[in-house]
Order: structure tokens, then sequence, then C-alpha cells
């Protein structure tokens, strides 16, 4: 595996992240593909915070007076900045997060798409013209920047995350104050250099427009409590979300929280199970089944239960699991051991809730040393137990049998998150129902696709424990801007609405 990690310093370098940033830090990076130690990072010093906020608060007065076309210009460098760092970019995605290939420079692509979608959004910032009940008035709203947002991210997407808030937040006027997970910081440096290049590029854009904080929970909660960071944008475990929506609801800032899921798909009797099956394995194992909208839950008819099943397990055996940068390789790492331990004790809770497992062995012929590398597994369960409720971020795709379509919603429904789900049916009724009001209660609902991959032109995000936040395309962006009613009086009256009469 040396060639891995020599070829892992070498893009750290072409990032121009410099042996000083790499070396001498408290916090250590390892890759799970090898659990080797890629760089030592020095963490952000919690004393440091003010001056953070101070530059913070600084950034938002000059830049919410730049306007916002001139705004999405620094959007439109960043995304050719991406564009030129994609192959090393994906490929350090790959060595820090352990995905496979594609999907690393699928991810960039997705950083790519955002500025795309932001720097059209930056001559949209539109507000309504509302029609005054007064003669003489004109009523409108005006969308204002809001402050400074802080971008609390996940291990599992490093870097595209942090783009979907800073593109939107910056294109919308507000400074970006980034923590990334302390499994994941060189990507988020080598994402800060790209900025760098796109802002002295741009060349009067305000000094701290992006400040990276390096390090744990502890660099988080002083980011959250702050009152100079009217928004906070977190995504990571339903337990982070609980940690810090209280804190932020108590200083009555704003929050926009993408939090876990648990994420379904109901099987059809008509369904083309040729199709479903693609969509299943992709969506069920593709980076190591963690993803936030990974397929975790399986709903299927009885009458096609035993077939389809047959058909997963066929699919399952011939996967290509091992090194996520070798050619084929469809299925690579879990993140660290802990996650492999979490997923082995999943399991076990499911044979003891009356499941039979297949697959879920760790694997060690084939693979690079020192990662955890586990065969994705399918697990029929009698039905939706205590575990298969649980978010466990790991392949494991728990399989019930339904026999009418009201009895399969209400078990797509019936689990504490709410992000993403889908129902395979050529069944036109089905379909409908399943969009429908009475249908599927998560924010992301699909048919004839699997949960997982969305695109960025449509708003991202859940409900219930997943946390309610929107990011992305559609009117996302309005989560970043603060609303103001106005009402102009052009007339030589003053009239009171409701036709209230004070005359002094
Ligand atoms: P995590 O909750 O362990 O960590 C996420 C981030 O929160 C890290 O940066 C961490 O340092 C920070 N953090 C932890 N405790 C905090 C606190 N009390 N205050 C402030 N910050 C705190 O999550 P993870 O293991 O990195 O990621 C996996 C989880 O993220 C899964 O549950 C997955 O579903 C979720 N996720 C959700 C989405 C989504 O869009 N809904 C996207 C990606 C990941």
């Amino acid at each position: 595996m040396k060639d891995v990690v020599m070829t892992a310093e070498h893009t750290l370098e072409k990032l121009g992240l410099t042996a000083a940033e790499l070396t001498g830090g408290s916090l250590e990076v390892r890759s799970p593909i090898d659990g080797r130690v890629l760089a030592r990072v020095h963490e952000t010093p919690v004393a440091d915070m003010d001056a953070v906020f101070a530059r913070a608060t600084a950034a938002f007065k000059a830049w919410r007076t730049v306007p916002a076309p001139r705004r999405g210009e620094l959007i439109r460098l960043l995304g050719e900045e991406l564009r030129a760092a994609k192959e090393d970019l994906g490929a350090l995605v790959s060595w820090e997060a352990g995905k496979i290939t594609s999907e690393g420079l699928g991810e960039v692509q997705e950083m790519i798409d955002i500025c795309d979608f932001a720097l059209g959004l930056s001559r949209q910032l539109y507000g309504l013209t509302i029609a005054s009940e007064r003669p003489g008035h004109r009523m409108m709203e005006t969308w204002h920047p809001a402050g400074p947002v802080g971008v609390i991210s996940a291990f599992n997407f490093p870097v595209a995350v942090w783009s979907w808030n800073a593109a939107l937040a910056l294109v919308c006027g507000d400074p970006v104050i980034w923590k990334p997970s302390e499994k994941t910081p060189l990507t988020a440096m080598a994402c800060q250099k790209i900025f760098e290049k796109a802002v002295a590029r741009f060349g009067d854009a305000p000094e701290g427009l992006l400040q990276l904080l390096i390090g744990g929970a502890d660099l988080g909660k002083a980011l959250v409590a702050s009152e100079a960071v009217p928004i906070i944008s977190a995504t990571g475990s339903t337990r982070m979300g609980r940690a810090v929506a209280p804190i932020v609801a108590q200083r009555f800032g704003k929050c926009i929280l993408e939090l876990g899921g648990n994420n379904a798909m109901i099987v059809g009797p008509s369904a083309d199970l040729e199709m479903a099956v693609r969509a299943i394995v992709f969506s069920a194992v593709g980076t190591a089944g963690q993803r936030c909208t990974s397929l975790r839950r399986l709903i299927v008819h009885n009458s096609i239960r035993a077939d389809l099943v047959a058909r997963l397990k066929k699919a399952y055996a011939g996967l290509p699991i091992g090194d996520p940068l070798a050619e084929g390789t469809l299925v690579g790492p879990l993140v660290d051991e802990a996650s492999g331990q979490a997923m082995e004790a999943a399991l076990k809770a499911a044979e003891a809730e009356g499941g039979t497992v297949f697959g879920g062995k760790r694997v060690t012929d084939g693979v690079p040393e020192g990662g955890v590398y586990m065969q994705p597994a399918i697990v029929e369960m009698p039905g939706q137990t205590e575990i298969v409720k649980t978010e466990t971020f790991a392949p494991i795709l728990y399989v019930m049998g339904y026999d009418g379509f009201d009895e399969a919603l209400e078990m797509q429904n019936d689990v504490p998150q709410g992000l993403s789900s889908c129902v395979f049916t050529l069944n036109m009724r089905e379909a409908e129902q399943f969009l429908s009001p009475a249908g599927s209660d998560c924010g992301i609902a699909n048919v004839n696709i699997g949960p997982s991959g969305a695109e960025i032109g449509g708003a991202f995000g859940g409900e219930k424990e997943t946390g309610g936040g929107r990011e992305s395309g559609s009117d996302a962006w309005k989560g970043y801007m603060r609303r103001q009613t106005n009402t102009v009086n052009y007339s030589a009256e003053l009239p009171l609405a409701q036709g209230v009469k004070f005359d002094i």
C-alpha cells in the first residue's frame, strides 16, 4: 500500500497543502483504505474563536453590500477552480473518506453543479410584490443577507455538503465558517486552497469569507453557541442535531439540520425486478452503505419476495470489495473500526430480533491490510423490529414482506427518520398514492429510482429526526437570507390597515 500513500502525498502537494500544514499537529488523519496516517494537522484552538467570529462579522459587513451577481462571479470562479482540481480532490476524497474513484469524482462534480446553480441564482434572489389594501401604497418583500453561516459537516460527504451550503450562502451575501468532520480535515483544507485561488482571481473580496475550524465537537459547540453566527447548517447524526438545535433555538438563531436517515424502498408486485435489483444494490451498498440516503429497508410484496431476495443474494455474492481506488471495486471500506463494530453489533441484534443474516462478514483476503472491509449484508426480518428502526451507518439491508399497499406505506413511515424513500411499481395508483399527502412522509420520495444519488436542482433534506432542513436546489437559498416586508406609501394620505381610525 506504499504506492497509495505516496500518491496521496503527491495529491496533497498538488492541491497546495504544505508539509508544515500536514505535520506536527495533534489531529491524526487516517485513511480508511489501510488505516495509515496521512497527516497530523493542527487543530484550531477554541481560544481563537472570538477572532474567527470578528473576522466573519467584518467580512459580512463588506460582502453584503457587493451586488449579488458580482458575488455570483466568485462562485463562477470557484466552479472553474473545482473543474481544474476535480481529479485530485476526487482522489483525496477516496483516500480520506474511502469512496470508490467514481464516487469521489462524483462528489466533486456535485460541487461544480451547485456552483453553476448558485451562479444563476445570484441573479434570481426574487421577492414578491404584494397588492396593498391601502390606496397609494405598494408592498413588496426583499431578501437580504443574513450574516455569517456556520457549516458543520459529516465525514461521508466531506466536501459536497460544504459546497451546497457555501455556494448558496456566498451568493446570498453570507460569509462561511466551516467545521468539517474531524475524520476528514484534509479535503476541507484542500477546498480552502481551491477557494483561495478563486478569491485571488476575483480581486476585491473581503478577507475572511471562508474560515476553517479544524478539530472536534468542541469547536462545533463553540460555533453553535455564538450569537455572531445567526445561521447554523449542521449535517451529521441525529444525536449531534439533538445537541445543536436547542442551543441555536435558545439564542433565536436559525438551524438547517440534515441528520440521519433510514430510507426504504417498497417493491410492488408489478415492479420491473431487474431495474429494482440494480437500484437496490447501488443504493444499499454504494459508499459501503455510508450515505445518509443509503437504502436500509426493503419492503417487498410477499408474492415476489423470495424471487427478489434470491436475485439480490446472487448480485451481492459477486460484489467486488476492496481498495476503492482499484479499478472495478464497487464496495470500499467502512470509515473506521468503530463503524465495523457497529455493523457487527447491529447484525447480532437483528438475529436476536428474529432476523436471518446473509453476508455481513469481515473481508480480509484481497483487500488492503489495515482497513475495515465488510461484506454487505441482507437481513430477512420477521417484521420492522427495533434494530430496523435504527440507522446503522453500514451496508445492512433489512427485508420485510407485505400483502397490502397501505400496510407497506405504514411500515415505510413507521420509523423516526424521514429523509428519502421510493417505490418500484408499474401500477399508477400505487405510484401516485406513494407521492400523495397520505403517502411517503419523507423529504424525498421517488418512483422507479432508488433513494440515493440526488441531483442538486431539487431541495435536499428530510422530516422528523432528519431535522427538517432543506439545502441545495429549489428555494433552499431562502434559508440563508432574511426576509423583509416593505410597504411604501406614495400618496399624501396616511390610511391605516384594517380601517383602523386614529385621528389626532
Ligand atoms: P457526527 O454526528 O458524528 O458528526 C458530524 C459533525 O458534527 C462533525 O463535524 C462533528 O465534529 C460535529 N459534532 C458532533 N457533536 C457536535 C456537537 N455537540 N456540537 C457541534 N458539532 C458537533 O456524524 P458522522 O458520523 O460524521 O456522519 C454520519 C451521520 O451523518 C449519519 O447519521 C448520516 O445519516 C448523517 N448525514 C446526514 C446527511 C443529510 O443530509 N441528512 C448527510 C450526510 C450525513
